[in-house]
């Protein structure tokens, strides 16, 4: 186990899929809260990026 290893949560067993893309999401650098939407990490990006 790597001191540096980014953290991230299993969350391949709640079926998410991105709203934007419709990829299923299996992994997340944080835990999901109820009510969220949760993007893929490559939407989540690019919706930072947006103001
Ligand atoms: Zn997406």
């Amino acid at each position: 186990m790597s001191f540096y290893q980014k953290q991230s949560t299993d969350v391949s067993r709640l079926g998410l899929k991105c709203p934007e893309c419709g990829v299923s999401i299996e992994k997340l650098p944080f835990k999901p809260r109820r009510g969220m939407t949760i993007y893929c990490p490559e939407c989540a990006k690019k919706r930072k990026q947006q103001k």
